[in-house]
């Protein structure tokens, strides 16, 4: 799998994403199993608007990496999501969501919806 050069981007792509269901479930149950400080630490980060409430501006990185959804990982690699930094990267076959969308990230669920 070819090595996406994300690092320096500071989150460009990391803008509001879809999720299903199931990752709802799995983001709140990471984001709740977070020590304290560091989800406060997270949460309270200045962010330009339209960044991903979960990007961490401090160490340029998901901060729920772990449990990120499936089109971020999915993300650069797909000819439907290709990263303009790399565009090489992206194979011909189409992402597609194995379930459907229950709401987007940062716009239907904000922090309060993950504590
Ligand atoms: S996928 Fe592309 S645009 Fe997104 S952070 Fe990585 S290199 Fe940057
Ligand atoms: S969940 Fe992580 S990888 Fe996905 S958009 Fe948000 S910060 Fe970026």
């Amino acid at each position: 799998m070819p090595q996406l050069p994300c690092q320096g981007c500071r989150g460009m792509c990391c803008g509001p994403v879809p999720i299903t269901e199931s990752e709802l479930k799995r983001i709140r149950k990471y984001v709740r199993g977070m020590p304290l400080p560091a989800r406060s630490k997270l949460e309270g980060q200045l962010r330009f608007f339209g960044t991903c409430i979960f990007y961490d501006q401090d160490q340029d990185k998901c901060g729920i990496h772990p449990a990120r959804p499936a089109v971020c990982r999915a993300f650069g690699l797909h000819r439907n999501l290709v990263c303009f930094r790399m565009p090489e990267a992206a194979s011909g076959e189409a992402w597609a969501a194995g379930e459907p969308s229950v709401g987007v990230l940062s716009a239907d669920f904000v922090w309060n919806d993950f504590k």
